[in-house]
Formats: structure tokens, sequence, C-alpha cells
């Protein structure tokens, strides 16, 4: 086959059954747990990741090379009937070159979209979807005109490269504004100052995430939504069922495959979304992959995400997404490692008087370290209640 006539079959949807293998971008705990999921159907899978014994590499064969390394994105795009990604950040040239040389049923458009806050929320929008009001700053001027149209409080981020509330600062009184543009521009003399976006301050009730997934033919199926807690800005609980009202949880679905259908997206599209009092909802932000607060779906749901990306990128029909048990999804970060393996290789009395399986799963990563995400325990429960009595009985997760 000529290069063009690749470039054009990426265009329409190809059926991949299980024996073909998916090329991954990335080797970190979602490549190993889709990989995990996707060889229990059948498919073979290759990982590339710079890091000697990635947690993917360890289950599956892995290239070792850096990210934007060319000829190993060749070699994995030879291996490969179709490619997919673990994380965001993809370099633009790779993207283009896999999508060039192997079938990339995702597209880079999406990539692009959600590598940057106000393309994102123009998107989001663009789809009919609510975003908190927000406004594009590009100098200090700028943040002081946006912040009187706006009113405080508000959260200025910057525009790319944010993560786990790295890059932002709220400011709730006016003497504050030069103070957070400082904290996110430190060198304001330098000649490309960095895109900020200043956000209306949502007061919310609680925050939640819905996990939507489309194939590429099409089919859009979401997952229940997931009520998220965070601590120091990472991801610390998933509660399922969320707890608003039922009303609220249908539309938050309703709204997360708008989403995906409206961006034309293919595999899985993580929406975060807060809940107001008055039960509106704003979408916060898109991860277009497997999402921490999705994993409860490992253990609770009849097609775990992972096994649903699978699907989707091999246009396989959607899985069952309905949730089989209440679950509480902890994560365990470095701190919390030692303590959670030495208690799962005992008798857990504690679970067992409250009727709980805790299912702990473990990424394998060589290096642990405080605030790393090393693994994750699903609780399946009778009443999510017991799941968060049991989180704060065990004394675990004080830090
Ligand atoms: P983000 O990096 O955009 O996911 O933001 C990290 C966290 O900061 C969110 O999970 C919220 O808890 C909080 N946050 C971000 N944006 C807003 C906002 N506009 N209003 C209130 N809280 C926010």
């Amino acid at each position: 086959m000529s290069r063009e006539e690749l470039k054009l079959a990426g265009d329409t949807p190809r059926t991949l059954a299980p024996g073909s293998t998916i090329g991954m971008l990335g080797g970190g705990q979602l490549g190993r747990m889709m990989a995990q999921a996707g060889s229990a159907m059948g498919y073979r899978f290759v990982a590339l990741d710079p890091a000697p014994d990635a947690p993917c590499g360890q289950v599956a064969p892995q290239i070792i090379a850096a990210y934007n390394d060319r000829d190993a994105a060749r070699q994995l795009a030879q291996r490969s009937d179709v490619i997919t990604y673990e994380f965001e950040n993809v370099d633009a040239g790779v993207a283009a070159l896999l999508a060039e040389e192997s079938y990339v049923p995702q597209g880079s458009a999406l990539l692009y979209t959600t590598q940057h806050r106000l393309r994102e929320k123009a998107a989001i929008r663009a789809a009919g979807v609510p975003v908190a009001p927000y406004r594009k700053v590009g100098s200090l001027a700028e943040l002081e005109g946006a912040a009187a149209e706006l009113g405080l409080p508000c959260v200025l981020k910057t525009a790319t490269g944010g993560y786990d509330g790295k890059g932002q600062a709220v400011i709730r009184q006016a003497e504050e504004l030069e103070a957070a543009f400082r904290q996110l521009v430190p060198d304001s003399s330098a000649v490309i100052l960095p895109e900020l976006v200043l956000e209306k301050f949502i007061s919310f009730q609680c925050e939640i995430s819905v996990i939507a997934a489309r194939s590429a033919s099409g089919e859009v199926k979401s997952f229940p939504p997931a009520e998220n807690i965070h601590v120091n800005n990472i991801l610390h609980l998933s509660i399922v069922p969320a707890r608003v009202p039922e009303e609220i949880q249908q539309r938050a679905c309703r709204l997360a495959e708008t989403l995906i259908d409206g961006l034309n997206a293919v595999g899985l599209l993580a929406v975060e979304m807060f809940v107001t009092e008055d039960g509106e909802l704003f979408v916060n932000e898109l991860a277009p992959r497997p999402h921490n607060s999705g994993h409860y779906t490992m253990d609770a749901c009849v097609t775990s995400q992972f096994e649903q990306h699978v699907r989707a990128i091999c246009n396989l029909p959607l899985g069952d997404t309905s949730l089989l048990t209440p679950v509480v999804m902890v994560n365990v970060l470095g701190q919390h490692l030692d303590g959670a393996v030495e208690r799962f290789c005992r008798a857990d009395e504690e679970a067992n008087r409250l009727g709980i399986a805790p299912k702990l799963h473990i990424y394998g990563k060589t290096e642990s370290k405080t605030g790393r995400k090393m693994g994750h325990i699903n609780l399946l429960c009778k009443d999510t209640g017991d799941g968060l009595s049991w989180v704060e009985q065990t004394n675990l997760w004080r830090n």
C-alpha cells in the first residue's frame, strides 16, 4: 500500500479482531491496565516508553525510546495494526508520523484541542455544553480587565502544561491579582509569555466525572458518574454512585455523550464537571484517554473503561456500562503503598465486618515517591458509606 492509500485507510473505520496488535504511545499505568484488559480479549500490545521496566513494559513488549524519537515511533507503527496513546502531550510531529504510517482511529485533532485550555473550552462551548465563564489573559492589564468583567473570586490558570492543580492560582481579592500573575508568569520580560485563562470560581457542591466512549463507527456509551474528592489537588476518592440526584447523574451522562459526539472523538473521553448547589453542571476539563476517576469500572462495572477503549478503537460493539455494585476507589500514593500492601497480605477484619471486598491494583512502578500514583483499591460494598468508613478506619490515608 502506498502512503496515500494508508493515510486514506486511516480515515475509514476498520474493525480489528482479537489477535491484532495495538501499539501504545506511553507505557505507564494506564497503558498497563489497557494491555491487561486487551490481552484478556486476545489482542497483542507493544508500548513505546523511555523508562526501562515501565509499568506497561512488565506486561507487554516495550520499545525503550523517547516519545519524540521518530525512528522509534516508526518502529512502533510497523509493529502495530492500530495505534493509541495513554497521555495527552503527544508530540505533534510523532502524531502526524504515526497517522501516516499506521492506523490511528483517534486522530490527533482532539489531542491538539485538549492540550490547550482555551482551545478546549471553545470546543466544549461549540458542542453546546457549559463551561465556567472565562477570559483569555496575556498581560497584567488584561488580567485586571478580565477580573473586573467576571467578578471575583476567580481562578487563573496557564493554558498549557498545568496538571494536578499546578500552574493555577485562586484570586479572592483585587490586591491578589498581581501576585497571581507573577506566580504564573515569573519572567514577564520573556519574549513569549505563557497564555493564561481566567475562570470564574464556581462554588461547587461536588465534582463529578463521566467517562464516555465512542467507537470508530460512531456508537456512544457512558459510564455512571463518579463523585471525586481531591486532596492536595490529586484525586483521592471516587465514589459511585455519586451522591447527587439521579436526574443530575443522567444529565451528566447525556452531556458527556453530547460532547464526545460533538467532538467526533474515538476512544474514551473523560469529562470532569462541577455540580453547583442549584444542580447546574459546568465542564472543567477533558481527557481523551482512560482516566483515574474511571478505575472503579475495573471491578464494579460489566465492562471496564480499558476494555471499552480497546473495543472503541478496534471498532467492536461497545460493552455494557452498567454498575454491578456500589464502589469507592481510593488511590494508593507513594506514602500509602507499604501500609496498603501490608494490609492486603493479611485477613482484613474491618473489611469483613463492613462486608467490603477490597480489590488491590498495584502498577509496578520501580520508584515510590510521596504524591506519586502507585496503585488504587476498589472497595466493592453494599453502600458507599461503608467503603468510606473503611478508608477512614484504616488510618492509611491520613497524609
Ligand atoms: P484543573 O487543573 O482545572 O482540573 O483544576 C484543579 C482543581 O482546582 C479542580 O479539581 C477544582 O477543585 C479546582 N478548580 C479549578 N477550576 C475551578 C473553578 N473555576 N472554580 C472552582 N474550583 C476550580
